[in-house]
């Protein structure tokens, strides 16, 4: 068995029984769920970074977490989820976030919906940049862990799907602090590849039924793909994902710091995939408007950093408030890590100088007011390679 393999299935619905022969027959050229051993406890971390209802695409959707958990209480398994939205970790908001994003779906089928809301310190000699860091503690009870992520576009990172949903396995009100330690773009990704390198998730799954397109990844578009992915590696199965909704792998940050660790290619070119993936391409993807892989990075003395500072200046995204649209409600001024937004005649108002561009804002205004700016030098340096706005 090729442990790169990425394999994709048609999956047309969030119709029940639509939803489980399309696990069974995206897991099957990866050796199905033969791994899963009779008493063994699996945890599913799925994507519930917010609370929102099943069609608006925030979130793995119950219907596949619910066939997942029949397949594998078949096995003779047990099934919790869980998940760390952006947000206090603990029984109030997860519950809500539970309800929200329709998760009784899944405790019908028989799944735990986690409610340890513990936290452990994590010691990884290995990482590139997360050495010690605060995680989930569910996380420990489980024997497996599956990563259920849904595809989405991503302010920060472009992409949301595999390597990226490990972030999740943060506490939430601790997310700001791991933007302020880690506020390069590259540091970030290389943060979130040693989060799936630590964890190592038995399977990772993707939810591309629906996917979301532009303001992602909780204000975006709901853009139906069709597809189910699925493989034993992150971030061959980001790869493939990325090359379906029109990005360029090697632009993605967290493939970016996938493959300076050889861990993967940055061309679906050099992936072995089981089924036919070119019928999911999509050719009119809404993509967030970040182009991260332009920052100019530039020497480390004295000369570098200025020009390196320059140059990003006119390349940078940023975050930009619809006036029109805020609602004043100050979410954006209490999720932000460096503490630069302000509140004023009932808008949000950033002071750009300490912004660290980590779109905690953008991810977390819940009417979608909070935009990413990209600069018009940027606009020009990507033209041509613009697919759609
Ligand atoms: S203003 Fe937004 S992007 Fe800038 S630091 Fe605050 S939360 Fe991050
Ligand atoms: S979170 Fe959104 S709506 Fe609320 S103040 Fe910030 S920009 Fe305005």
């Amino acid at each position: 068995m090729n442990p790169h393999l990425v394999s994709v299935f048609p999956c047309e619905t969030y119709a029940p029984e639509t939803c489980e022969k399309a696990l069974i027959a995206v897991l099957e050229p990866l050796g199905g769920l033969d791994w899963v051993r009779p008493g063994m406890r699996v945890g599913i971390k799925a994507n519930l970074v917010a609370g929102a209802k099943p069609e608006k695409a925030v979130t793995t959707h119950p219907a596949l977490l619910a066939a997942l958990t029949r397949l594998l209480i078949a096995r003779d398994a047990s099934v919790v989820i869980g998940d760390s939205p952006g947000n206090l970790y603990n029984a109030s908001v997860l519950n809500r976030v539970y309800a929200l994003s329709g998760l009784s779906e899944a405790e019908e089928a028989g799944a735990e919906l986690n409610r340890d809301f513990s936290e452990k310190e994590a010691f990884f000699a290995d990482a590139v940049q997360a050495k010690q860091f605060t995680y989930t503690g569910w996380l420990d009870g489980c024997d497996a862990i599956v990563n259920f992520c849904k595809l989405k576009s991503h302010g920060m990172m472009s992409l949301s799907c595999a390597a990226k949903n490990l972030f999740g396995t943060i506490p939430g009100t601790m997310k700001p602090e791991y933007h302020y330690r880690f506020p390069n773009p590259n540091e970030f990704a290389d943060m979130i590849v040693d989060l799936d390198e630590y964890f190592k998730p038995v399977l990772h799954i993707c939810d591309a039924v629906l996917a979301m397109e532009g303001n992602g990844p909780t204000q975006g578009k709901p853009k139906h793909v069709g597809a189910l992915l699925a493989s034993q590696d992150p971030h061959r199965l980001d790869v493939l994902a990325a090359t379906l909704i029109g990005l360029d792998p090697a632009e993605v940050p967290t493939l970016a710091a996938a493959a300076r660790r050889n861990l993967a290619p940055t061309s679906v070119d050099g992936i072995e995939i089981a089924g036919d993936w070119k019928q999911f391409v999509q050719t009119d993807f809404e993509l967030i408007e970040n182009r991260n892989s332009l920052l100019f990075v530039g020497g480390d003395n004295i000369f570098g950093k200025t020009v390196r500072g320059a140059m990003n200046l006119c390349l940078v995204s940023r975050p930009k408030v619809k006036k029109s649209a805020c609602i004043g409600c100050g979410r954006c001024r209490d999720v932000c890590p460096a503490h630069t937004i302000a509140i004023k005649n009932k808008k949000a108002v950033i002071n750009r100088r300490n912004c660290i561009k980590c779109f905690c804002c953008q991810e977390f205004c819940p009417v979608g007011a909070m935009r990413v700016h990209r600069s018009p030098v940027a606009k020009i340096l990507t033209h041509g390679k613009e697919r759609s706005k």
